[in-house]
């Protein structure tokens, strides 16, 4: 199939009209997108384009993108040599510098080394830089492993995996990334490509051991990344406030959200009455338009606090983001518990011999998850004692805290926290 029939992709006239914009924001740049960003960009544009003295830092940082590099690392190598078992992750720690997520490492990767056995690709192409440009983008990303299997038919299907450390939860469902890598792949071995050619992206989420898995044809990824200028070009104004901005570089300073507050704050600060007459509301639009606006804004608040609040619960003792740049503390919560991972697991591997097989189930330490191990160890009528034991002896030693009912939060600056 010929190159320049598929990639042709008309993106002029979107950069002329950034161009044409009264912003000293929107200007034509070539724009190097990375697939896990595109689920973002494409929902908030205004996200990747800086202003003349901003710079947009767009990597993570810190222990999470540490861990997940180490356990890349690791997958690579155990791929490249072929192996069967996990590597020591030691080395792999350290050169990530966080020695101290050790097991957390080793965890994760024997998770991802037991997908890598139950599916197994001896050709694989691991940790592939790809790279496509569409006009003025530059989409580049690095594939864990890329696998093409010829069938009998003499017909190609692609098979692209891509680890995830991270909590699914927190990556909404990857489409746009996903649809990436099935682009990159494509444009890469355009010489295998005929119209049934399947690309098949799954992406395995190694911490809810669940894999996401989306297949598509060269004609639905042409498609895809000839409308992709269009779905990133930024009119200079509009900005969407949403769930991308808990991932948006410039969530602290974004104008869009500032307006978003003041507007919210204004709306529901009108105290305009909507009073009954003889037992009938009035017709008013106007009082109506407000009152509908007030609770969809109320709605949204508390929607977005409940989000939040579930997110706490769910790491009590832990923290949430404001996109203000500034962090909720969840201090306790009623009949919290945490244990502490790699202390519990060498407990319970001296208790009982813990298999590898059993300890993948301990990715997180839940107390319900140890519950649910020592009550399938414990002699029959023995359950409910041996739980309420160990469980003690695990809080006298300090490797469970529970914490007191919830009663505040606090919101600390993130220099501070
Ligand atoms: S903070 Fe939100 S609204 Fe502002 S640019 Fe980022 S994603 Fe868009």
């Amino acid at each position: 199939m010929a190159r320049g029939v598929l990639c042709r992709v008309p993106v002029a006239q979107e950069i002329e009209i950034l161009e044409g914009v009264q912003t000293d924001i929107a200007r034509a740049i070539t724009l190097k997108l990375r697939p896990s960003e595109l689920d973002r960009a494409i929902a908030c544009p205004a996200s990747l384009y800086p202003r003349e003295d901003e710079i947009l830092i767009r990597s993570e940082s810190g222990d999470a993108a540490a861990v997940g590099s180490a356990v890349h690392a690791v997958l690579a190598h155990v791929a490249r040599e072929r192996l069967t078992q996990l590597p020591d992750v030691e080395p792999f720690a350290i050169a990530e510098d966080v020695p101290d997520k050790e097991e957390e490492i080793r965890i994760l990767s024997h998770i991802g080394l037991k997908w890598m056995n139950e599916h197994p690709a001896t050709d694989a192409a691991v940790e592939t830089l790809l790279r496509a440009t569409l006009g003025e983008i530059e989409l580049r990303g690095t594939a864990d492993r890329i696998t093409w299997v010829q069938q009998a038919s003499g017909r190609w299907t692609c098979y692209i995996d891509d680890y995830k450390t991270g909590q699914k939860s927190d990556a909404g469902l990857a489409r746009q990334q996903m649809t990436a890598y099935g682009y990159l792949a494509f444009d890469s071995a355009l010489d295998r490509i005929s119209p049934d050619t399947l690309f098949i992206i799954r992406l395995p989420w190694l911490r809810d051991q669940e894999v996401s898995v989306l297949m598509f044809t060269p004609a639905e990824l042409v498609e895809w990344a000839q409308d992709l200028p269009r779905r990133v070009a930024w009119d200079g104004q509009t900005y969407t406030p949403g769930d991308a901005c808990r991932w948006c570089p410039r969530v602290a300073e974004c104008p869009g959200r500032a307006r978003l507050y003041r507007a919210s704050i204004e709306a529901l600060s009108d105290t305009t009455e909507l009073v009954p007459y003889e037992g009938q509301l009035p017709a008013d639009p106007t009082a109506w338009g407000r009152a509908i606006q007030q609770a969809r804004l109320l709605k949204g608040l508390i929607d977005d606090f409940l989000k939040a609040s579930v997110t706490a619960v769910e790491v009590a003792g832990g923290e949430v983001a404001l996109p203000t740049g500034q962090k909720i503390i969840l201090k306790s919560r009623a009949g919290s518990a945490s244990l502490d991972p790699a202390t519990t697991i060498q407990r319970l591997r001296a208790m009982w011999g813990l298999s590898d097989e059993e300890l993948v189930q301990f990715v997180s330490v839940k107390k319900t998850g140890v519950e649910k191990f020592i009550g399938a160890h414990a002699e029959r009528g023995e359950k409910g004692k041996l739980i309420e034991a160990t469980l003690a002896q695990f809080e006298e030693d300090g490797i469970l805290k529970r914490g007191a009912p919830a009663r505040w939060v606090d919101i600390v600056s993130s220099e501070e926290a």
